[in-house]
């Protein structure tokens, strides 16, 4: 199993950066220089400075880029997943790799130029400095106009890894793109997804089938879903609303316990990943060591786990957010597959556990009313994408659920 392996439903992309990283491999056995991608033709076998990796959430952006930094770290130049260099790369203690997740809801300008800096200097392993910005499009407009200079003048060995879920403008200026290599992510199957689950995680094959369709190709989802059985029951929670509307004091009841579902789902999935990090970090810096210079390696430890609950704080924030979203995201599907039923349209429903509540939907609201109900999901997560506070916007699209 390579570092490739858990890129699911992706041979394109992975057939990439396989030439890429073997180009790689091979510019460092040259002592050459990678190509400018902005030369035109592919000298380099398509190794470049800087990389968008572009998809659905849940479609693996940021598994794709730290997949790819792992085998340019590699010491077989492969992505081996064995060697010491794509087995740090991979737990996040690379000397060589930075991962920057965004500081509360945008990634500021300070911290992109203290970034951009580091990166320059020299990788310490020999291979590459490599910089993974996950959720570029969050990036301010002067954070992205420090990354540009970078990208515009890139030091010999940086690599530059950006996440985005596109590369439209909105979500990644136009200069930056131009600079860059561009890897899109499909929406992995449910096929795929569900293969994975079976292989990867061992998971029973009906339930894995079940939770890739639930999870509507975002395979962390589906593999919460399968094996967590609390994430289940929140989902299920968010498919009764539709039926829990009976009037104005239930909306308001119903959207309170959508927030509040959406903050326990989000205390969940990052529970697990901050315990990994702070775990590696801790046998990193070899927690507990005696003896000369021990004292302030430790006080320089203590400044490295702060700074790893920081950024664990403001992920904690961002996960709220996202399952938000995931939440209406299943309302939207019910709604959905009420317009499907309600069009006698032929194709399978999102959510087959919820479908004869949906088929009674459609019976009631006819085509015209379960689209206004689907308008009413779609448009509290575009009033949240444009900073409404969560909770007024959920409110309001309960109300227009009741109503109609
Ligand atoms: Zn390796």
């Amino acid at each position: 199993m390579d570092v490739f392996a858990d890129l699911v439903g992706q041979d394109e992309a992975v057939a990439t950066l396989r030439r890429a990283a073997a180009a790689a491999a091979a510019v460092l056995r040259a002592g050459a220089e990678p190509a400018d991608p902005t030369a035109g033709g592919d000298p380099g076998g398509g190794m470049t400075h800087a990389w968008i990796f572009t998809g659905p959430p849940g479609s693996g952006r940021s598994v794709a880029a730290r997949a790819f930094a792992a085998a340019l770290q590699c010491v077989h130049g492969t992505g081996c997943g064995q060697c010491p260099g794509c087995h740090t790369t991979l737990t996040g203690t690379h000397a060589d790799v930075r991962l920057v997740v965004p500081e509360g809801l945008s990634i500021g300008v300070g911290e992109m130029r203290a970034l951009v800096l580091r990166a320059a200097s020299t990788p310490s392993g020999g291979r590459w400095q490599v910089v993974i910005i996950e959720d570029a499009d969050r990036l301010t407009e002067a954070a992205g106009n420090a990354l540009l200079k970078a990208i515009e003048e890139p030091p010999p060995r940086t690599v530059f890894l950006l996440c985005a879920p596109s590369v439209h403008p909105d979500d990644v200026s136009v200069t930056i793109r131009s600079r860059c290599r561009v890897v899109p992510l499909r929406q992995p199957s449910a096929d795929a997804v569900a293969e994975v689950l079976v292989r990867r995680d061992g998971i029973a094959s009906d339930l894995a089938r079940w939770a890739a369709a639930a999870a509507q190709g975002h395979v962390g989802r589906a593999r919460r879903l399968a094996r967590d059985p609390e994430a289940r029951q929140r989902r299920e929670a968010v498919l009764a609303v539709p039926r829990r509307l009976t009037g104005v004091g239930a909306a308001f009841d119903a959207a309170s316990a959508l927030i509040e579902a959406a903050e326990a789902e989000a205390v969940a999935s990052v529970a697990e990943l901050d315990e990994a990090e702070k775990s590696a970090l801790q046998t990193a810096l070899g927690a507990g060591g005696t003896g000369r210079g021990a004292a302030g390696a430790m006080r320089g430890a203590a400044g490295q786990l702060k700074d790893l609950e920081k950024r664990q704080k403001s992920r904690a924030t961002r996960a709220q957010r996202d399952a938000l979203d995931r939440a209406l995201v299943d309302l939207a599907g019910f709604y959905r597959d009420a317009l499907t039923m309600a069009l006698r349209a032929p194709v399978a429903p999102v959510h087959t556990d919820t479908a004869a509540v949906a088929g009674a939907g459609a019976e009631k609201w006819a085509a015209d009313g379960s689209l206004r109900r689907l308008e009413a999901v779609l448009e509290c997560r575009a009033a949240i994408e444009a900073n409404v506070k969560p909770r007024i916007a959920v409110e309001a699209m309960m109300l227009a659920l009741w109503r109609g």
